[in-house]
């Protein structure tokens, strides 16, 4: 294939696209002028054209490292299906497939192809990467260089060395979706880029909803979702292997299409399952954190966390999932206090951990705790959620999203002045010896033995709370720890101490500089969160693209449509989203194009696509109009 002169022909002949999206050309340039780029770039934001099209015109080989076999498969037929040749090398291949691949290769079939780290310094690799032009070394998922970061991969540390023994330097190019400060400086140093291009766009997906709940009945909250958003696909995450086990039965014996991935799982399984979820066989998946990377499904239409997340690095990641295609989707978190207890574990008991020096291992424990901490937080937060996630990530959101739920529940402000004055009291009174759990038990006079045991039925404040309701006052603690009026050590006891601005409950002459203390609660506190319906997606909700809703008529050829491409994936054995997104079908029912110049204007549809599948979607179309 001769390489292409122009970007923007490659982006609409060959993907089908008419515009970049934000920071896409600005990386695309930097590659082809020769400079090393990072691009970090949330989840859809389309990191992988970046890399793809200077591949097509760029003298030479572009190599993707990619860290996960799923991916390199998806980005692969993908591309076959735009009409580039594209390979990959990991071990998923027998030696036979592998050798062949590599044998085209050679013969300089491929423009494109994907190889896994640990493949890099492997004789045969190399034999071949050293007798050929590297034009580019794209870097997927970068942040796997980094021990800061929250999934390090020591075999990422052999790109570099892969690099040097190269004859000549390619252009390189790292690319991530969830990166901080530290993490971005590693990216930096480890691959030792050079003087790159650096685009962030902003980490916000305006598409994504955001909710937490703390229903009673988890399961039953879970349930009651998914049986009121009937054929949206979606992800549930769960904390444990157990918890997926449980959380799928329990969806199939109530009838739901549902299955399962998680590491405990034989490899033919998993993979079953996931080619059924990503075929639209099965709409819903339930998982352990083992599933996603790399999974491209566009079309998921929510993810529920059946459990709260270490961090927020894996949040944001696991919930990015959701609309990729840009199209409204949902994102819950149903929380419930025992996931601290659970991620704790984790924590102290990580196997990663135990290779490192005592020092560094104490560091990386104590950064783990803190990032479990802000995701705790998330929980407890009034304010919008949307904000909260983007300023972890270090930029600042607007305050008001309006697409998030507490952007969307009415609260009201109550004073907690009292409440407040006697927590911290009691801590102090006790100390600052005690965790969560004595504190409150001791305010609200509990009679058990491990309070007798502490001798806190004789602390001042014994009793003091008795009246208000367990629940709110853990609420009260909470927000007095999010608002930093007390904190809890970084250890496994999470003892309540004493913190700077603690005087303000101490002290009467700072407390009337201060102003009494005042939180917000939701209006309608009597009714259970979560377990009953939620407000949104309650009723039948229509097919969107950004800011087109179809109408009755154009969903009933859509659904037309999306049966046609449903019959036509299962033909070439490829997931339905690989012929047209959602949104592709979703510009056709609106845009009726009559013959195949006007279907080439459609967002998504290329020039290879259009010969392939264009008479049968235009004839599906045209079926409509006669029909109407
Ligand atoms: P990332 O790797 O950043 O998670 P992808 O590269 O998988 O994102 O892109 C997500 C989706 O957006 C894909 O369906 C892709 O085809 C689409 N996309 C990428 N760039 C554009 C663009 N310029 N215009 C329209 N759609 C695009
Ligand atoms: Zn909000």
């Amino acid at each position: 294939m001769t390489p292409y002169t122009d970007k923007y022909q490659v982006l609409k002949q060959v993907f089908g696209y008419d515009s970049f999206r934000q920071g896409q050309e600005t990386l695309i340039d930097g590659i082809l002028a020769g400079r090393d780029v990072l691009g970090i770039m949330p989840t859809g934001a389309g990191k992988s054209m970046v890399y793809q099209i200077p591949a097509l015109m760029m003298d030479g080989i572009t190599l993707v490292i990619s860290p996960l076999i799923s991916l390199m498969k998806d980005q692969v037929e993908g591309l076959n299906q735009a009409g580039v040749h594209a390979a990959y090398l990991n071990s998923s291949l027998t030696a036979n497939q592998y050798f062949t691949a590599l044998k085209y290769a050679r013969a300089g079939r491929y423009p494109i192809i994907y190889v896994a780290p640990e493949r890099l310094l492997t004789d045969s690799f190399l034999d071949f990467a050293l007798h050929t032009k590297i034009a580019m070394v794209a870097v997927d998922e970068a942040h796997c260089v980094s021990q800061w970061g929250q999934d390090f991969r020591p075999s990422y540390l052999k790109i570099i060395e892969f690099i040097d023994r190269l004859p000549c330097r390619p252009v390189v190019g790292a690319f991530t979706a969830t990166a901080t400060q530290t993490v971005r400086e590693d990216i930096v140093d480890i691959l030792q880029l050079r003087e790159p291009e650096v685009v962030v766009t902003g980490f916000d997906r305006s598409n994504l909803y955001f909710g937490v709940m703390a229903p009673k009945d988890r399961y039953g909250a879970i349930h009651n979702y998914v049986e009121t958003h009937p054929g949206d696909s979606g992800i549930i995450y769960c904390l444990t292997r157990k918890q997926v086990e449980e959380v799928c039965e329990r969806l199939r014996a109530d009838g739901i299409q549902a299955t399962r991935y998680h590491a405990g799982l034989s490899d033919g399984e998993r993979k079953k399952n996931q080619e059924d979820f990503l075929y639209d066989r099965a709409t819903v998946m339930v998982a352990s954190n083992a599933f996603g990377m790399g999974i491209d499904k566009s079309n998921v239409r929510f993810v529920l966390h059946y459990g709260m997340p270490k961090n927020l690095e894996s949040y944001y990641q696991e919930a990015g999932r959701a609309g990729r295609d840009g199209g409204p989707a949902e994102c819950i978190l149903y929380y419930s206090g025992q996931d601290v207890i659970t991620n704790q574990f984790f924590i102290d008991h990580n196997q990663d951990n135990q290779e490192l020096d005592d020092l560094t291992r104490e560091l990386v424990q104590e950064r783990d705790r803190e990032r479990l901490r802000k995701m705790t937080f998330y929980c407890f937060t009034k304010d919008c959620l949307r904000d909260y996630i983007l300023r972890y990530f270090g930029e600042y959101g607007a305050n008001y999203c309006g697409n998030c739920q507490n952007c969307i529940t009415q609260f009201e402000t109550v004073d907690v002045t009292e409440e407040a004055r006697a927590l911290a009291g009691c801590v102090l009174a006790s100390g600052q010896r005690y965790g969560v759990n004595v504190i409150l038990d001791t305010l609200r006079g509990a009679k058990t033995a491990k309070i007798r045991q502490y001798r806190m039925d004789e602390n001042p404040y014994y009793g003091a709370l008795a009246k208000v309701p367990a629940v709110r006052l853990r609420q009260i603690l909470n927000h007095l720890l999010l608002k930093e009026y007390l904190t809890v050590t970084n250890d496994e006891y999470a003892i309540v101490k004493l913190s700077g601005r603690s005087e303000i409950l101490l002290k009467e002459e700072r407390l009337a500089e201060h102003g009494p203390v005042t939180m917000k609660f939701a209006r309608e506190q009597e009714k259970e969160p979560g377990a009953g319906k939620e407000t949104k997606g309650k009723k039948k909700k229509l097919k969107t693209a950004g800011s087109i809703v179809l109408t009755e008529e154009e969903e009933r050829l859509f659904e037309r449509l999306r049966t046609l491409r449903a019959e036509l994936a299962r033909k070439e054995n490829v997931p339905p989203y690989i012929v047209f997104s959602d949104k592709t079908l979703i510009y056709l029912c609106r845009m009726r194009p009559k013959d195949q110049a006007a279907m080439l204007e459609v967002s998504g549809v290329g020039q290879h696509k259009l010969e392939k599948y264009g008479e049968a979607f235009l004839a599906e179309i045209r079926n409509g109009e006669n029909m109407g």
